[in-house]
């Protein structure tokens, strides 16, 4: 009847515009599955493949009826070849967008351990003397700080050292600032070796030192910088121009929390103290705070 007429007209219709689509749209995969699906409902017998290279050389015999030039039409195959050709070239385009965000990935992973290792050695430069690799006089001051905390917390005294190379002017003058340079290394070693491990030594400044011993009395301390006064005597230095002799004059000074509250940096004058007085009665030796020569 009538409708269903108008229903299969109007299916062909649409089918038609389907198969201009499979030679003309991109991409092709959605358009060839709906013309399939279209050729079956409509029960018509030939496949896709049959009906687009019909309607390629029909359009042609018409074409040329009306006289209009329209060159060859492409057949299914062609059609496929091309609707391939183009999903290769959008994989590659995709391939080529991921590789460039994996390479943006990895630059910006690469500017973060830039930034990592930058930040390491801002916190080391902060932190450490170049020249003897000690602590510097900042992470002295903390540490002595964190440690006298610590003393109070725990009832127990703690001693602070300050040990100045003797006439180091002199060494630098005989032997020249790089020979100079090489003994304060070699100090630092030595110093380092007389302690134990829970103490720490810093470099101060120029021939200065500083050093902290944690849980120690006066009579503890005294002899930590008595071994320390020795294994600097004990041989000259060896440097590029010949062993340099060298000495060390030290002031001590103990912290007992039990007694008058002190602050740091009271310590450290007690401690500096101390030194003047070993320097003022003959250097190479240790004086305590409180001692009178
Ligand atoms: P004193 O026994 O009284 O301590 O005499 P001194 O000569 O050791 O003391 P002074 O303060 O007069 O001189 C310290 C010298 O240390 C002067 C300075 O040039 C030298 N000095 C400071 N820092 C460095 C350094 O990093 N390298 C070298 N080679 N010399 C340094
Ligand atoms: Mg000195
Ligand atoms: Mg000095």
């Amino acid at each position: 009847d009538e409708e269903t007429r108008v229903a299969r007209l109007t299916r062909l219709g649409y089918l038609a515009d389907l198969l201009a689509d499979v030679v003309q749209a991109h991409p092709k995969d959605f358009v060839i599955e709906r013309a399939t699906e279209m050729i079956q409902k409509s029960g018509i017998e030939q496949p896709l493949e049959t009906l687009v290279d019909h309607m390629a050389k029909r359009l042609v015999d018409l074409a040329e009826e009306l006289d209009i030039r329209v060159g060859a039409q492409p057949s299914l195959g062609e059609v496929m070849v091309e609707a391939q050709n183009a999903m290769l070239q959008l994989a590659q385009q995709q391939e080529e967008q991921t590789s460039a965000l994996e390479a943006q990935l990895r630059a910006k992973e690469e500017e973060t351990r830039v930034l990592e290792e930058s930040n390491r050695r801002l916190m080391h430069m902060a932190s450490k003397d170049t020249l003897t690799e000690l602590d510097n006089r900042r992470m002295f001051n903390r540490a002595l700080q964190s440690a006298l905390e610590d003393a109070v917390k725990q009832f127990s005294p703690a001693s602070i050292l300050i040990v100045d190379v003797d006439h180091f002017k002199r060494v630098n003058d005989t032997y020249g600032h790089p020979a100079g340079d090489a003994v304060l290394r070699a100090l630092a070693r030595r110093m380092e070796g007389a302690l134990r491990t829970v103490d720490k030594v810093a470099r101060l400044g120029g021939e200065e030192f500083g050093v902290l011993l944690p849980n120690s009395t006066p009579a503890g301390g005294r002899m930590v910088a008595e071994r320390i006064r020795m294994a600097i005597e004990a041989s000259p230095v060896p440097t590029d121009e010949g062993p340099v002799p060298c000495t060390v004059s030290i002031g001590g000074t103990t912290f007992d929390p039990d007694r008058v509250p002190r602050t740091r940096d009271e310590l450290i004058k007690q401690a500096d103290q101390a030194l003047y007085l070993a320097k003022n009665t003959g250097r190479n030796k240790v004086c305590w705070y409180g001692q009178k020569s």
